[in-house]
């Protein structure tokens, strides 16, 4: 067997959530396909398959059987004409929708005033029937093929409806039927499309060319022509088109394409900069170091898209609802008739029931706030995650680097033993030159600005959670915390230092301690704030959980009121989670992402603070906080508690409303004329509802 491949197809025409799953199954069905998932929003089916045995014209093809179709592939014409007919469609349902309301406004006083029966009475049947029919007949060829496939689909109901309201000579009546047909389904295209956009207005910031140095010459090229290691130059205003290092130049960069933060940074040799960010004042010249789809902006877009994948139970509990219903529905329609012999009833009974809006209107909400939440600097990786959130009741926080600023300094130098405090840091600096930890940063730093000189380290070893060993000059030296280092409890100094929040760092020589070094980091301004307002979001339990020691980690919990365990290695906040869960809570954990990515992935919701420019992080976290801004955390926590209200309160409606006209239509109270005038009502106001969410302040 040779090896899966995964590809992107783009797949037109899918327009309520029941055609993803149309298309699902389509590919599916197809020999050599391991998975398929199938995007509403990008419009796209991303297929895992062994391409020796799939090839492109089948998966055209069977989309095509299903009712949908694969545009053939030239992008960029394709994105132009998609476009103008996308206005031009756009336009014409709008107009639909004028003439449809005004339509409705005539059927509710036209039924009240018995203007129908007038019709009825006065045209020739075999007319109206006619005009009936050939107005359907678009609908009609949708239904059958459907039938075809054996799926049941909502215009099928109505369908019925039609015909029953024709058989017994009320042409008007299905008339009407088939109007609000029509009126539906340009509501869940002009939703869909809505919803979409979110997504879209993100992928148009996307660079679409860049000014290359090629042979000393500058040219502007496709971004697809770029390669890593090319020297691109961004001019004042410019968008800068690739991820990159600045080879020379000075420039403030408005960086909110990716951040949502529209205040902008200043670069210079040496910072990297983001592809979708602008430059405002300055040039730069800009060495590639990613393109396209591999920069962090790319991440951002691909993660958007596929954010679908990741399903609220919500979603699928609907999803199973809608397929259970329209089968309920015309069981209903047939006892109705079975018992009253009245069509008119049976017929009003089948139209009444059958809006799209149950299935569209959860995965819309869900879409709606992701893609608006990405717009401020906010990835949020599916539903399930909102979802989550909004009922989490347990939140953990990581320290260094999540709390605190995550830039620690060295306030301490203390040795022990005799040895001189320059040779003290010099072997500890040269020992953490390989650790990409914040306080062997730290220890690095104080070295340089004394003008050390470091040695170069051996067999150099980290120790998550405890610190790091490594040969210097010959000798075993280990830094880090109490765990690592034997008999530090013997150092003096050291229940002082630790009372003042720092972190130790023990120095020891062949296991011997010969000193060491206290580091204090800065709490994040905006931390404490964030934490009540956690509170009054219904967060019952908050907390800190470090690798640090006890009265550090003390002091800290005490200034925010929260929590806290101290002492821990990574695998010990696994299990923390893990306790937690088995309690039945819904556990959120907020860390770095980075060496917190095991506890991150296990919790129900990881957050990672901070993440432009760091693939590991934006690969662990379920929600990655595109800058470093705590604000940002009650806001993910509001987004998703307003999301699941607007869903809740959409699937509670629909059950009563539902209810209500299936009760009423049953039992002949509501003619079929009416019904169909109902049924579009809460299409209406449930995807008004979700859309809202399209704008998150
Ligand atoms: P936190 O849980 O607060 O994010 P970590 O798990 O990253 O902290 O580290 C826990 C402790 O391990 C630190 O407080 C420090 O004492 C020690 N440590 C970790 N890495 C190093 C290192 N490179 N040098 C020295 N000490 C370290
Ligand atoms: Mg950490």
């Amino acid at each position: 067997m040779s090896e899966l491949k995964t590809i992107e197809v783009p797949v037109k025409g899918m327009d309520c959530a029941e055609c993803t799953q149309h298309v699902q199954h389509a590919i599916a069905g197809l020999q050599g396909v391991e998975s398929v998932n199938v995007f509403l929003a990008s419009e796209k089916a991303v297929i895992r398959l062994d391409p020796a045995r799939v090839e492109m014209p089948a998966i055209r093809k069977a989309v095509a059987d299903a009712g949908y179709s694969v545009p053939e592939t030239d992008p960029a014409k394709m994105e132009s004409e998609q476009r103008t007919t996308e206005d031009f469609t756009r336009r014409i349902l709008t107009l639909f929708a004028v003439v449809f309301g005004f339509v409705l406004f005539v059927v509710v006083v036209g039924e009240w005033l018995g203007l129908f029966e007038e019709l009825t009475a006065r045209v020739p049947f075999w007319l109206g029937a006619g005009l009936v029919i050939l107005a359907g007949l678009p609908i009609f060829r949708n239904v059958i093929r459907s039938a075809l496939h054996r799926q049941i689909t909502s215009h099928m109901l109505m369908s019925l409806g039609v015909l029953a309201a024709l058989a017994v000579g009320q042409w008007a009546t299905a008339a009407v039927v088939i109007c609000f047909m029509y009126v539906g389904e340009y509501v869940e295209n002009f939703t869909t499309e809505r919803a979409r956009r979110a997504v879209k207005n993100l992928t148009a910031l996307a660079p679409q060319t860049a000014r290359v140095e090629r042979d000393g010459q500058e040219i502007e090229l496709p971004i697809a022509d770029v390669r890593v290691g090319d020297t691109v130059v961004v001019r004042p205003g410019d968008k800068i088109p690739v991820d990159g290092q600045v080879l020379e130049g000075q420039a403030t960069v408005n960086q909110s394409a990716i951040t949502g933060e529209s205040m902008p940074v200043e670069v210079s040799v040496g910072a990297n900069v983001f592809a979708a960010t602008i430059a405002q004042l300055g040039s730069l010249r800009v060495r590639a170091t990613h393109i396209g789809a591999d920069t962090t902006f790319g991440h951002i877009i691909k993660l958007v898209e596929e954010a679908e994948a990741n399903r609220a139970d919500v979603q699928r509990f609907a999803d199973k609802f809608t397929a259970y219903y329209l089968p309920i529905v015309a069981g209903i329609a047939a006892v109705t008739f079975l018992i009253s012999r009245n069509p008119l009833a049976t017929a009003a009974v089948l139209v009444v029931a059958c809006s799209c809006s149950i299935a569209l209107a959860t995965p819309i909400a869900m879409l709606a706030s992701v893609g608006a939440a990405a717009q401020r600097g906010l990835l949020i990786k599916g539903g399930k995650y909102l979802e989550a959130l909004a009922r989490a009741d347990v939140v953990l926080l990581d320290k260094t680097g999540t709390l605190t600023l995550g830039k620690p300094q060295i306030t301490d130098v203390v040795s022990l033993n005799g040895i001189g405090e320059m040779e003290l840091l010099t072997l500890a600096a040269s020992a953490e030159r390989d650790s990409e930890h914040p306080l062997a940063r730290a220890v690095r730093e104080l070295a340089r600005e004394k003008n050390l000189a470091l040695v170069a380290p051996h067999e150099f070893q980290s120790i998550p959670g405890m610190g790091i060993r490594a040969q210097v000059n010959d000798k075993q030296i280990a830094v880090g915390n109490a765990r690592l280092v034997p008999d530090a409890n013997a150092a003096q100094n050291a229940r002082n230092l630790e009372a003042q929040g720092k972190t130790l760092l023990y120095v020891a020589v062949q296991d011997e301690l010969i000193g060491l070094l206290a580091a204090s980091d800065t709490l994040r301004p905006e931390v404490p704030d964030a934490v009540k307002q956690l509170r009054a979001l219904g967060v019952k339990k908050i907390e800190l959980l470090t690798g640090d020691n006890e009265r550090t980690a003390s002091a800290l919990a005490q200034q925010l009121g929260v929590d806290f365990r101290a002492n821990l290695l990574p695998q010990d906040k696994i299990a923390i989670v893990r306790e937690y869960q088995k309690q039945k809570h819904t556990v959120v954990m907020i860390g770095d992402g980075v060496n917190d990515a095991p506890a991150l992935a296990q919790a129900n919701v990881g957050i990672a603070m901070g993440v432009a420019g760091s693939d590991v992080a934006l690969e662990a976290a379920h929600v990655a906080l595109m800058r470093d801004d705590w604000n940002l955390v009650p806001d993910v926590f509001r987004i998703a508690q307003r999301t699941m209200r607007v869903v809740k309160t959409n699937l509670a409606f629909t059950a009563i409303y539902n209810t209500l006209g299936l009760t009423l239509a049953a039992f002949g109270f509501l003619p079929p004329i009416l019904a169909a005038a109902a049924q579009s009502l809460p299409d209406l106001g449930i995807l008004g509802n979700s859309s809202r969410l399209l704008r998150q302040k």
